[in-house]
């Protein structure tokens, strides 16, 4: 394959469809790792976005967390590998990323990629081989996932007759079988999290390195996801309300937008670690900095 050619698009010129993200949600120590290399002056591999002419508006494919971490530092752009396509194709190109490089798909992750296969109309009709091959995922992974409707035809996608009715048949071309798990042999170093069992796969801390609490999960990946739609709509603002057209107004909505920006960093309450006190008004998660009297 010949190296992709990569360049600096705006920010605010990217689409994000949340609700498409194959992602479980975001893992914010991944993105201060990478927050961290940027700081350090490293460049981080490109994004990957799709446009259907090579101009704005680009949909993204790949790098969540690579673009969360470009925009905690507060960069108006990012090096981005541009793709002829649609929406539809960065969505769909998307169901199959960092298998194999990036952060490493938790087994969530990939139920997540193939639930949403399922549920888009022009997919879910696919065989289960179809789309375990664009989720990246084993086949039988796909078919254990399958919604057990009735009415399903299998007919595109040719000739793979081992995914009919509920019973999940565990062969594949080769005759081997598969049983879903991480089908690279590439190892990342370091982590210890490859025999499976125990815990959950991906701890998620917060900016102060405190796990956040299971029954917490779901709503901090929420508050992640707001707080990052929040920062690109402070980026489209910015680049909309050029200075020389709008003078002094254009300064204070960069500043304010600024003191937003700042505020958008969330922790767990330090006083609960997320336990819901009377402190963070039984939310547990909690602004680091107020967005008011920033006095200190
Ligand atoms: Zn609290």
């Amino acid at each position: 394959m010949e190296t992709p050619k990569t360049k600096k698009i705006l920010i605010s010129e990217i689409e994000l469809n949340r609700a498409r993200q194959p992602r479980v949600g975001m893992n914010k120590d991944y993105v201060s790792e990478l927050h961290a290399s940027l700081e350090s002056g490293e460049t981080l591999p490109a994004i990957k976005v799709f446009s259907e002419r090579g101009v704005a508006p680009f949909f993204l494919s790949d790098g969540w967390h690579r673009l969360e971490a470009n925009l905690a530092i507060g960069f108006r752009e990012v090096e981005a590998e541009i793709i002829i396509g649609t929406a539809f194709d960065a969505f769909k190109n998307s169901l199959g990323e960092n298998d194999s490089h990036g952060l490493r798909r938790t087994t969530e992750d990939k139920k997540r990629a193939v639930s949403l296969a399922f549920e888009d109309e022009e997919l879910k009709g696919l065989t289960d081989r179809a789309i375990a091959e664009i989720c990246r995922v084993g086949h039988p992974f796909v078919a254990k996932l399958r919604p057990s409707t009735g009415t399903d035809s299998s007919s595109a996608g040719g000739t793979d007759s081992t995914s009919n009715g509920d019973e999940p048949k565990r062969k594949g071309k080769d005759g081997k079988s598969y049983s879903g798990k991480t089908n690279g042999s590439k190892s990342k170093k370091g982590k210890s999290n490859s025999k499976s069992k125990a815990k959950p796969e991906a701890e998620i801390l917060d900016g102060n390195g405190i796990v956040v609490p299971a029954e917490l999960v779901g709503s901090w990946n929420d508050t992640q996801a707001t707080v990052m739609d929040l920062q690109m709509h402070a980026h489209v603002l910015l680049d909309k309300w050029p200075e020389k057209l709008f003078g002094v107004q254009s300064q204070r909505i960069r500043e304010s937008l600024n003191t937003l920006l700042r505020s958008l960093d969330v922790v767990l309450c330090p006083e609960c670690k997320g336990a819901k006190c009377k402190e963070c008004n039984k939310r547990g998660i909690i602004s680091k900095r107020p967005l008011l009297g920033t006095g200190k």
